[in-house]
């Protein structure tokens, strides 16, 4: 489905993913960060088309790996269609799990998470899983499911579900504070995500995960985009 990739604002997202044909309904969130690229290569939507072509080209997948990408400025940006399964953790994969990767390299001492990122990171999941969804094993973090850091040493599990629960209380202030979605970008951000893609296209399954620390032709690959 994708490219090409739309940049939502925080508001944008909520209000399309509240009404997004999901099918199934998501029971699970996957963090990831990106390791590479980094805060400090992030470039707008040429970083998004980097991370897919190498996933498709080098990695073999049909498809960028995951179903948002979420910039250091709080940018969110659509990705594979959000009724296919990732390509997220080996063996966790489903139709029922909704990934997105941060971008930046969240280990300790490396790029912090903050501010509009933070915000939209807490946003996201908030806004997938529903307050009698969320609880400790539906948000689920790549280390709990591989022997990799991501999404990195410095970024806390307690307090990311603190911050989503603070998010649901405030939720319905949020909403009514947002700008309304126009009947045209409501379809630009549906179809962008993949709302009108085929069975063929929602089947198709991905082995394999983003790439890790170690992977420098990987690094080298993100460096030069
Ligand atoms: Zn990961």
């Amino acid at each position: 489905m994708a490219p090409p990739f739309v940049q939502m604002s925080i508001a944008e997202f909520v209000q399309a993913a509240s009404s997004f044909a999901w099918s199934p309904q998501k029971t699970q969130v996957h963090m990831h960060h990106t390791w590479r690229p980094n805060h400090a290569q992030y470039k707008g939507v040429s970083t998004i088309k980097a991370m897919h072509d190498y996933h498709v080209n080098t990695n073999g997948w049909s498809d960028i790996a995951q179903h948002v990408s979420i910039a250091p400025d709080g940018t969110i940006w659509t990705g594979r269609p959000w009724n296919q399964s990732p390509a997220s953790a080996a063996g966790h994969n489903s139709r029922s799990v909704f990934m997105f990767e941060t971008i930046g390299d969240f280990d300790a001492g490396r790029d912090v998470l903050r501010a509009a990122q933070l915000q939209a990171v807490v946003a996201v999941i908030g806004t997938v899983l529903s307050p009698g969804a969320l609880n400790a094993q539906s948000l689920r973090f790549h280390n709990e499911m591989s022997s990799k850091s991501c999404p990195g040493t410095s970024v806390r599990k307690d307090d990311i579900l603190d911050l989503v629960r603070q998010f649901h209380d405030a939720a319905a202030t949020l909403t009514q504070d947002a700008e309304p979605l126009s009947p045209e970008r409501r379809g630009e951000i549906d179809e962008a995500a993949g709302v009108n893609a085929s069975t063929e296209v929602l089947d198709r399954e991905d082995v394999g995960e983003h790439p890790d620390h170690g992977d420098t032709e990987y690094e080298a690959f993100i460096e030069r985009h």
